[in-house]
């Protein structure tokens, strides 16, 4: 018998939508001309690269689809933005990022500084949140590009993008860049009212696949592209588009649009189900980030005295699927960045994990998890190290 799946690791990746798949499929069987080509069987497939352009445009409100170009996945888009910008600007101009972006940003923010850049990691609270007023002082005149991640994929934390993008003109010369990879499709968003001048996006956060994602452009905004030595996507991001991909991101895209309104409600009600089940059932846990401004999917939840591995384990035994806020490197396992950077005590961080959710989810698998979570962590804290004996 087929093991029973209840998923709630949508912030990794989704699942591909039925139809996004059936969209797909024709570009792999009869549309698979090169939409470069003067020949029509090409050409004809350049209409419908255009088409998915103008759903992506829709979705997050761009003014222009040609405002959008696609790229092979969000860690593109963050590379293209910050190294785009970077370049066109030239010299070893400031950059300013926060402690717990993406590790595509982070770590092209430490390479800029083994450059010889300045780079400003922006700390955050206990609640996972920026001081704007720390910001407002690092912006510099050569500051060349801030970028701060809309909403942090591990706690669905949430930034007040539209302040700090005010801040970034009011005060400074920089590009505005966010990572949006976890917000669009799950949040309505109207880009052209809003001061961002960069945004990223990845297809397999909403139900399109792996390895197609996109980055909004401003118009009048100069990146240079990070993929050199062809035409395509505006002179932008040279290689021959990834057309089935880009068809089902459009595809996906549309369908997130549509559902948009019923969805972020219907999600958010069944994530605070399951967060207020677990704190209820389970004693000594808490919710890492802040609860007022987060994703509507999203919930990290520490729980003391386990390690979050541990209790993944025995939920994987279950057929449930979720993700901890730490990493295994080099035989220990370390709180993540985002979770340390919070200041999350050490019996606490070692024990978070994320559950995130999707439209696929249903009341009746959260009722599953639900049933299943206290007698799991009950069971390990029976045998933790950590544990004192009251706990157990
Ligand atoms: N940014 C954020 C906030 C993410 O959560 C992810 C993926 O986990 C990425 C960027 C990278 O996206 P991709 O997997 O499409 O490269």
């Amino acid at each position: 018998m087929k093991k029973r799946i209840v998923y709630l690791d949508n912030n990794a990746t989704t699942r591909v939508a039925p139809e996004v798949t059936a969209a797909m499929m024709p570009f792999f069987e009869e549309l698979w001309g090169n939409p470069s080509s003067m020949h029509t069987f090409g050409g004809q497939v350049h209409r419908h690269i255009d088409a998915a352009r103008e759903k992506v445009a829709a979705l997050i409100g761009a003014e222009d689809p040609s405002e959008i170009i696609f790229t092979s996945c969000g860690s593109e888009s963050n590379n293209t933005a910050l190294r785009g910008v970077v370049e066109a600007v030239g010299g070893k101009p400031h950059v300013i990022v926060s402690c717990v972006e993406h590790p595509c940003v982070l770590s092209v923010a430490r390479h800029f500084k083994t450059r010889g850049h300045l780079v400003t990691e922006l700390q955050v609270d206990g609640r996972g949140r920026l001081d704007l007023d720390q910001f407002r002082r690092e912006l510099a005149d050569d500051t060349a590009v801030v970028s701060v991640m809309w909403a942090n994929n591990e706690t669905g934390v949430m930034f007040p993008i539209e302040q700090i993008g005010e801040i970034v003109h009011r005060n400074s010369h920089a590009v505005f860049h966010t990572d949006a990879v976890q917000v669009i499709g799950k949040l309505p968003v109207r880009v052209r009212d809003l001061p961002i001048d960069l945004l990223s996006l990845s297809g397999h956060k909403l139900h399109a696949p792996k390895g197609v994602g996109a980055l909004y452009i401003r118009k009048g905004t100069k990146v240079n592209p990070l993929i050199i030595g062809g035409h395509q996507e505006f002179g932008k991001r040279a290689g021959t588009e990834n057309v089935p991909y880009i068809v089902g991101f459009g595809k996906a895209c549309e369908l997130a649009l549509a559902g948009l309104e019923g969805e972020r409600t219907r999600v958010a009600r069944l994530r605070d189900t399951l967060e207020a089940g677990i704190l209820k059932t389970c004693p000594d846990t808490h919710v890492n980030g802040d609860r007022e401004h987060r994703l509507p999917n999203t919930t990290n939840i520490s729980f003391e005295y386990v390690e979050g591995e541990a209790i993944l384990l025995r939920l994987d035994e279950l057929g449930i699927c979720a993700s901890s806020g730490s990493a295994c490197t080099s035989g220990s396992l370390e709180p993540s960045h985002v979770i340390r950077a919070m200041g999350v005590p050490f019996t606490r961080a070692h024990g978070s994990t994320r559950f995130s959710l999707s439209r696929y989810n249903t009341e009746e698998e959260i009722d599953y998890v639900l049933q299943h979570i206290p007698g799991v962590i009950k069971g390990l804290r029976e045998i933790s190290p950590f544990a004192q004996p009251s706990e157990r």
